[in-house]
């Protein structure tokens, strides 16, 4: 070694730093970012992806795994197994809690920052309960695995705790389930619920009939999927009825307590008695989208999702971007562009493009989003599409439906485990991830024996007082 260095020509330049390439941070690895990062892949830049999981989710099937048709691992993805190959991208597992736009930084919860030169944040959404944030515990929504998994834990408790109750009035309460919201994610929810119920557990239960469960879907609009076209949300709804769903429209619900829920039909209003009830009704943008707001001054819209320029980026801040649900885009638009998986992935591979136009001082155009139709299936074998140039309802539909979804998981593996499933779902009904994990208690029936044995103290406690009484009287 020493000779080597001895032998080195006196010409030699002295070694000058080396140029650090620009950095890219994306905080979020969901469509928007991940597609923003596999598109950076082969690009003269470093890359920090950073992410409170340490997977990629595939959130449009969220509703097979709480129905116990597919297992969380199915429609997840390990962040560094599908960035393993792309040697400029860093996958850092944290959660990002704020902004420096200052000092070009992003803070995360264990106290480390991350300096950027470009940052892109896709940190998507959560469920919005229009301020009854207290029904949250009762009416669990859909957006995380987790959700999913508790979700089909307090479904499958239901019809196990149905089989041991003997009060016919609790039983029916038990095998009740109301899903709130007529959008995409309840449609599909309560498709494969009812098919879960009327089919795959016809045979499962020996004191219960699983054939007289009641999926009821709730929405308060004059149509279910209301984004759609008119003859869609028809079709939709004689899919669900086949399927055995009950559905009720203009119907709004107004509180949740207990096993009690409140509906209201125009002025009527009504108390149902069910103990599964299950969120689809709306949602908000991350957080972040507050933090954003409050470093940058940039304006958020009434769900809190940043008002992005033309070319994403936040209002005065051009190396700032936002993608995904994050983002209220509405530039060349009439509303405000979907929150969607197509949306975001859009986003996530047009600020890629951006990003590499912009370090080779090329023009960047604006944003221009591609609307490739939307889908939404109903049980195994229908579905809805609105493709734009066509419309299509039930088998053709659902044939599309299945092929897109495969198509866009995002690993070999998983696409092929989807594919098998489906295919055995497809000729035996059967689910195979029923599985009950973690807590054995359903929030709502646990609050009412509590109740019950509040009420028995209560009125043991008024015997015992009414026999001093007594006494003292005697
Ligand atoms: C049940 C359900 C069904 C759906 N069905 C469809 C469908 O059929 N078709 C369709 O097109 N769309 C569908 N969508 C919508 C679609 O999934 C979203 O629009 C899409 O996921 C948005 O992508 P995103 O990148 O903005 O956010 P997400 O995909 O939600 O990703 C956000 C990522 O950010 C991470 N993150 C959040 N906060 C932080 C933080 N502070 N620090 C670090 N990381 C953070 C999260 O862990 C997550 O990985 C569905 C959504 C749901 C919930």
């Amino acid at each position: 070694m020493t000779a080597v260095l001895q032998n080195r020509p006196v010409s030699t330049p002295a070694p000058t730093a080396k140029k650090v390439p620009h950095h890219v941070v994306i905080v979020g690895g969901g469509f928007g970012g991940l597609y923003a990062a596999k598109a950076l892949g082969n690009a003269n830049v470093q890359v920090t992806l950073i992410d409170k999981r340490n997977f990629h989710l595939f959130q449009p099937l969220l509703y097979q795994v709480a129905t116990g048709g597919l297992s969380a691992g199915d429609i997840s993805s390990p962040l560094r197994a599908v960035l393993s190959k792309q040697k400029n991208v860093r996958v850092l597992m944290g959660e990002v809690v704020g902004i420096e736009s200052d000092d070009k930084h992003v803070r995360l919860k264990n106290g480390e920052t991350v300096s950027y030169d470009t940052l892109i944040m896709a940190t998507g959404s959560s469920h919005h309960y229009f301020g009854k944030d207290e029904w949250s515990d009762i009416a669990p929504g859909m957006k995380t695995i987790e959700d999913a998994l508790e979700v089909r834990r307090r479904i499958f408790l239901a019809f196990e705790a149905a089989e041991q109750e003997s009060d016919p009035a609790r039983r029916e309460a038990l095998l009740t389930f109301f899903i709130v919201g007529g959008g995409p994610t309840g449609v599909e929810l309560a498709g494969a619920l009812a098919e879960l119920a009327y089919e795959t557990l016809r045979e499962d239960f020996r004191s219960i009939n699983p054939g007289e469960t009641k999926v009821v879907l709730l929405e308060g609009m004059d149509r279910v999927l209301p984004p759609y076209p008119g003859d869609l949300s028809v079709a939709a709804k004689k899919s669900l009825e086949k399927l055995g769903v009950e559905v009720r429209t203009n119907t709004l619900v107004t509180n949740i307590e207990g096993d009690t829920v409140t509906l209201k039909s125009g002025d009527i209003e009504e108390q149902v008695q069910a103990f599964t009830v299950l969120w689809a009704a709306g949602i908000k943008a991350s957080p972040m989208g507050k933090a954003i707001a409050q470093q940058t001054g940039a304006e958020l819209d009434r769900i809190g999702r940043v008002i992005v320029e033309a070319d994403l980026s936040v209002p005065g801040c051009p190396n700032i971007f936002i993608a995904g649900d994050l983002a209220h885009y509405a530039h060349r638009t009439e509303n405000p562009l979907p929150g969607t998986a197509a949306t975001a992935m859009q986003q996530g591979e047009y600020l890629a493009s951006s990003i590499k136009k912009r370090l080779a001082n090329k023009t960047v155009g604006a944003f221009e989003y591609k609307d490739n139709g939307t889908m939404a299936v109903i049980g195994r074998n229908e579905a809805v599409a609105d493709l734009g140039f066509t419309k299509l309802s039930g088998f053709p539909a659902w044939i599309i439906w299945i092929f897109v979804h495969i198509y866009f998981l995002i690993e070999f593996d998983n696409k092929l485990l989807v594919m098998l499933q489906w295919g055995w779902h497809y000729f035996t009904s059967q689910r195979g991830a029923r599985l009950i994990t973690g807590d054995d208690s359903i929030p709502a029936l646990s609050a009412l024996v509590i109740d019950e044995m509040t009420m028995g103290e209560q009125v043991r406690g008024e015997q015992a007082r009414t026999e001093s009484t007594k006494m003292v009287d005697a």
